[in-house]
């Protein structure tokens, strides 16, 4: 098992594939794009699939999430996934992507074992995309979307991040968008994991803020703790039920010490947290010819070393030096 001091165990694997990206959302990119890693210091597809098997078959990982970067610029992921999907005991697998590119391979990803995908859109204006992200792809979103769900990639996860003055309006609309569409939509408070250390807590948008906007045009039910789980959205039911909405209030709500996560970046190397300031290499273990054994023992030691919390509120509070693209969200 991946334990750490606190007693919590990690069954939660993020993998990222990639730190590269065809978007540039401005809380996560600078608009020219950031130095990437080089392709001989990314790890390989096998070498990506033998370290997902090292973690389930030896350290009680349940569910992979595949990420990045953008996962769907990875051009060895359907194979990933399907080699992944014959693993004993197979993962629940799931990807969390932009969408772009979606509608082409929405099938091929669920046939290959993909189970969902978690899909990011902050705003149902395309001329509001193109200012957050920089790119004018809104269209190739929502059709990414679309295919997603068509091909069964259930729930399809809708991640939404509000930004001051540009989407924070929208938290209703686009609940009522999620619903008609039978998404399930997720605000993600924003943190300070944008490579450009532009993020300030006063004046970003809260939890208690987007549930104050929502609960102007919808009746808000909570579902509770025992529902949550270890899951990081804290969710309501919407209007009743059946659809629900979730908040992820990292920042003002945050749930760490509940944390099932562990994390892969694209260069191999374990993260505890996505604030951890310190990372632990798993590829040059690879690389050097580590056995099995030695891997799951590398990455149990690091996992031991799990903070309590991401420590955000504590004034010694630095942001990592790798930005939420480069680390794999
Ligand atoms: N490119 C894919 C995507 O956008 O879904 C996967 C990687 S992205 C880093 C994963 C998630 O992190 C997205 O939902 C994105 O909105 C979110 N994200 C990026 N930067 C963030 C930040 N500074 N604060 C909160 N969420 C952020
Ligand atoms: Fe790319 Fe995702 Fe970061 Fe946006 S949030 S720039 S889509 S990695």
């Amino acid at each position: 098992m991946l334990i750490d001091t606190y007693g919590r165990v990690a069954t939660d694997l993020r993998v990222s594939l990639t730190d590269r990206c065809n978007l540039r959302c401005t809380y996560c990119m600078p608009e020219e794009g950031l130095q990437w890693l080089a392709k001989p210091d990314l790890l390989t597809d096998d070498e990506i699939v033998r370290l997902i098997d090292v973690a389930v078959t030896a350290l009680g990982i349940e569910e992979v999430r595949f990420t990045g970067g953008e996962p769907l610029l990875r051009p060895g992921l359907v194979g990933i996934v399907e080699r992944v999907a014959a693993l004993e005991p197979r993962p629940q697998m799931s990807l969390t992507t932009n969408g772009i590119g979606l509608r082409r391979t929405a099938t091929a990803l669920k046939t290959a074992g993909l189970d969902r995908v978690n899909v990011s859109l902050d705003t149902l204006r395309p001329d509001v995309f193109r200012t957050l992200t920089r790119r004018d792809r809104h269209k190739d979103v929502l059709d990414g979307l679309h295919a997603a769900h068509e091909a069964g990639l259930t729930p399809v996860k809708v991640n939404s991040v509000l930004m001051p003055g540009l989407n924070d309006d929208e938290a209703p609309d686009l609940l009522a968008w999620a619903v008609e569409h039978d998404y399930e939509l997720r605000f993600i408070e924003q943190m300070p994991l944008d490579a450009q250390h532009g993020w300030k807590r006063d004046g970003m948008i809260t939890a208690g803020d987007i549930l104050t906007s929502l609960r102007t045009r919808f009746d808000l039910t909570p579902e509770g703790e025992e529902a949550r789980g270890s899951a990081p959205a804290e969710r309501w039911l919407v209007d009743g039920g059946p659809h629900r909405v979730g908040v992820i209030a990292s920042v003002t709500r945050p749930f760490c010490a509940a944390c099932d996560r562990t994390r892969l970046t694209a260069d191999g190397q374990v993260r505890t947290c996505l604030f951890a300031t310190e990372e632990t290499d798993l590829r040059a273990a690879l690389r050097s010819g580590a056995g099995d054994e030695e891997i799951a023992r590398i990455w149990k030691r690091a996992m031991w070393g799990k903070k309590a919390g991401a420590g955000l509120d504590d004034p010694s509070f630095v942001q990592p030096d790798r930005p939420m693209s480069a680390i794999g969200g």
